[in-house]
């Protein structure tokens, strides 16, 4: 089996460390015999190489690599990374790429970046002045059938733990939120939504890098993307998450939220 892991733009959009998405999703499935090949989808690439890949990632950007990046993401590029998504192709999209795949986003400085608009929502930056969303934040999976597959999966809540840090604030249309905030800000530090879930498409706020902290993550993607590819409904081997386990751990005990009820 292979599987091959599309990279948006790693150059420009791989921010605090969001390259670690894809060193995650590589080694989960070399670890278990699936063989994998990483294809940078940037402005070198032709449309050809959007529709070979099985999972799609983003990573967050600042507001000038965003314009840079949405100049060149149109036409039948965009055409190509939004009939993938419609069609289910599995994909984790950080911070700005989630914005870019909304309907527009407007940066502190200068004019509004149009999106692709394949998630029904906006984002806004409120000005150079406004305080920066930052900090460690950690969400519960509302997003069906997203929760309901990862509830069977761990048989506990499925709980994200990561990093934020951006000055946007997103508001979601009718989209679901990927999930409710428990610490942190969120979508916009005010209605309590976090991310976005469309298709098999998990967009977050979190960086960390997600996937390493949140490894149920990385193996939903695999899964997804196999069972599409292979049209077999296999289920993956486990893998020994010790460490994982024990970064949680620390992290809920720093932010006093060890009584949550939930997968660690
Ligand atoms: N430019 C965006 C913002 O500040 C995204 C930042 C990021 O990707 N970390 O909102």
């Amino acid at each position: 089996m292979e599987l091959r892991i599309g990279w948006l733009y790693p150059n420009l959009m791989s921010t605090y460390g969001d390259r670690g998405n894809v060193i995650c999703l590589q080694r989960r499935c070399q670890w278990r015999n699936i063989d994998v090949s990483i294809v940078p989808l940037d402005r070198q690439t032709v449309v050809e190489s959007f529709e070979r890949i099985d999972i799609i990632v983003g990573g967050g950007a600042q507001d000038r690599q965003q314009e840079i990046v949405m100049r060149d993401l149109k036409g039948s590029k965009a055409e190509a990374l939004r009939t993938k998504l419609e069609s289910g192709t599995p994909g984790v999209f950080t911070c700005g790429s989630p914005q870019l795949l909304g309907h527009y986003y407007e940066p502190a400085l200068g004019q509004r970046i149009k999106g692709l608009g394949l998630l029904d929502l906006v984002s806004k930056h409120p000005g150079i002045e406004a305080q920066r969303c930052i900090g460690n934040v950690v969400f519960e999976i509302t997003a069906s059938p997203l929760a309901e597959d990862l509830q069977t999966m761990l048989g506990e809540k499925p709980l994200v733990i990561g990093f934020e840090n951006h000055g946007g604030r997103t508001y979601l249309g009718k989209v679901a939120a990927l999930g409710k905030v428990i610490q942190g800000y969120g979508n916009n530090g005010e209605d309590g939504t976090e991310g976005a879930f469309y298709r098999n498409a998990i967009a977050t706020y979190a960086h960390g890098p997600l996937l390493p902290k949140n490894p149920f993550l990385a193996d939903w993607l695999i899964q997804k993307s196999l069972q599409q590819k292979y049209r077999t409904d296999l289920t993956l081997t486990k893998l020994k998450d010790d460490l994982a386990v024990a970064a949680r751990k620390s992290m809920l005990q720093r932010l006093d939220l060890t009584n949550l009820k939930a997968a660690v």
